[in-house]
């Protein structure tokens, strides 16, 4: 059974009754549903806890599609940690606090992909910060500049929502796909879009914010020659 990925629906679930249905031969744990989020697309997989029916706690230090079956997700617990018994019923605890900041960065690196309107080549999320690689033909480009265009973004207070539409009509609008590195999430028919209000729209699997007013004051930090004509771009929450 593919697991049910919860923080699809609603990334803002902190904890969620779940059923053990199997512990693979390495100790990674499937669940039926989960709110943890596993690692892809530059974003890491989530940490937490897993409580059992005494109180217990099985505590997760990464998150991961399983490579043998990408539609089942691992929870990999950190070492020492006891094994539950397939059936068995838990609580799956998210480290919020640091699934928080992921969502702040996450959001901020849209705004970001609006700022400086250039292919991305790569990226990443981590806590409290995150970068995102561009192919830019030309340098010149302003630590302070660039932040203050982030903000006046973040300030516009714009909702975060998605929705839905076919393979076959992101194919028909390729310039929606601005990262060339992460492919959007496919292969169930339907391609998932998130947008912040007019600001962006773009394919994308992550969590994110609700409103902009969330991710707050955002530094650039960094601002990186990576070759000819990529520019490595780095923020992180202030
Ligand atoms: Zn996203």
């Amino acid at each position: 059974m593919p697991t049910e990925l919860l923080f699809r629906q609603d990334a803002y679930l902190k904890e969620t009754p779940a059923t053990v249905e199997a512990v693979n031969e390495r100790g990674g744990i499937v669940l039926d549903r989960t709110i943890f989020y596993a690692t892809g697309g530059g974003q890491p997989g989530d940490a937490g806890h897993l409580r059992r029916a005494d109180g217990n706690l099985i505590a997760i230090g990464t998150t991961i599609y399983d490579p043998e079956d990408k539609s089942r997700v691992l929870h990999v617990p950190l070492e020492g940690q006891p094994a539950p018994a397939p059936g068995e019923a838990v609580t799956a605890i998210l480290d919020w606090e640091r699934r928080f900041k992921r969502m702040r960065i996450h959001t901020a690196l849209h705004l970001l992909s609006v700022v400086l309107p250039y292919p991305v080549t790569g990226g990443s999320i981590g806590d409290g910060d995150g970068r995102l690689d561009f192919d830019i033909p030309e340098g010149g480009l302003d630590k302070a500049e660039l932040a203050e265009k982030l903000n006046v973004l973040v300030a516009r207070n714009a909702d975060v929502t998605e929705r839905w539409i076919t393979d076959a009509e992101l194919d028909a609008n390729p310039g929606l796909v601005k990262t060339m590195s992460v492919k959007p999430p496919r292969g169930s028919g339907r391609v998932r879009l998130v947008a912040i209000g007019d600001i962006d729209l773009q394919p994308c699997g992550g969590t994110h914010v609700r409103n902009t007013a969330e991710i707050g004051l955002v530094a650039v930090t960094d601002i990186e020659k990576k070759g000819k004509q990529n520019r490595r771009v780095r923020i992180a929450l202030a």
